[in-house]
């Protein structure tokens, strides 16, 4: 019998946690504040962009969107972004990605003043992540961390294997379960052997953006395993990087998908927001 890891649950839970803290800085005379940058007409951006405006309304927090055309230029994104830089109302401050493809990207990363970068992509706010002594957790690897705590999940000592070594889920990842001082692998598409290495696992994350890539044969009994795929399937459904019916039994915990990891992700750039509001202080 495995359990059935639930994000919805767990993202309720730390919105409650979070709206209770917002109203203690709001008695305090100070809102939380998140500017979402949105360039482009990308009909999944703009999804993500209404569910972070949503999150904030939910917590009582403020949301500033910023929506602007296709042809916007590096030069005109950084400018706004340096404007709400100094702004005192916004403590944080985001620009969904992928921004369109003459933009530069990185550039207009870096400009986001670190004690303002919620989604915790500025290398300031990368390297704490390396220390340990960071403000912003990165928000995907962060929610997982948070429904390992949630379901009393042991990890001192765990072996832990990350498939995927992007800096927005594996590499923070392995970070991040240092810390809670796991025994950390990280798996990527030139790694020898992949199955005998995730077979030793004792917690599994999967951040590969392939549908259905890890099997049975690839998993360890009782293994827990954490699914961050999001694949969009031809007939319209999302499907995770398990194949979850074939797995789910060999495990102990499991994330699905959709309604694991991904409802974790916004609730962790709040709490990200909200502690950059508390850090004016
Ligand atoms: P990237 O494409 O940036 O990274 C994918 C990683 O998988 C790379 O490190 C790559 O290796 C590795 N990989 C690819 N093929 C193989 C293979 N055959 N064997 C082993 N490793 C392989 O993806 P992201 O990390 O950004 O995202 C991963 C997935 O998670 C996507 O489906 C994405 O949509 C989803 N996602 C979900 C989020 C959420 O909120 N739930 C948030 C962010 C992402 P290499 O480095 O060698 O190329």
């Amino acid at each position: 019998m495995y359990t059935r890891i639930d994000g919805k649950e767990v993202s309720a839970s730390v919105r409650n946690a979070i709206t209770e803290k917002v109203n203690d800085l709001k008695a305090k005379g100070v809102t939380p504040g998140l500017a979402v940058i949105i360039v482009g007409n990308d009909p999944a951006s703009r999804v993500y962009v209404n569910n972070k405006k949503k999150g904030c309304e939910q917590t009582g927090m403020n949301s500033f969107e910023y929506a602007l055309p296709e042809e916007t230029t590096t030069e005109e994104l950084i400018s706004l972004i340096e404007k709400l830089n100094g702004e005192k109302d916004v403590h944080g401050i985001l620009c969904q990605l992928p921004v369109p493809k003459h933009i530069d990207e990185e550039k207009v990363l870096n400009t986001i003043s670190p004690d303002k970068d919620v989604d915790a992509f500025h290398p300031v706010n990368c390297g704490k992540v390396m220390t340990g002594d960071y403000t912003f957790a990165p928000c995907t690897p962060a929610g997982m961390v948070e429904m390992l705590k949630y379901y009393n999940i042991p990890v001192a000592g765990k072996h832990c294997v990350i498939i995927g070594r992007s800096n927005i889920v594996g590499k923070p990842m392995a970070m991040l379960m240092l810390k809670e001082n796991a025994t950390v692998t990280v798996c990527h598409s030139r790694t020898e052997n992949l199955a005998e290495i995730t077979k030793q696992a004792d917690i599994l994350v999967a951040a590969v953006g392939r549908p259905k890539f890890v099997t049975a044969d690839m998993v360890k009994d009782g293994a827990v395993v954490l699914d961050v795929g999001i694949n969009r399937m031809e007939d319209g459904k999302l499907c995770g990087d398990v194949d979850f019916d074939a797995v789910c039994e060999k495990t102990s915990y499991i994330t699905p998908v959709p309604g694991g990891v991904g409802p974790m992700t916004i609730t962790m750039l709040l709490k990200n927001t909200l502690a950059a509001a508390e850090n004016t202080f």
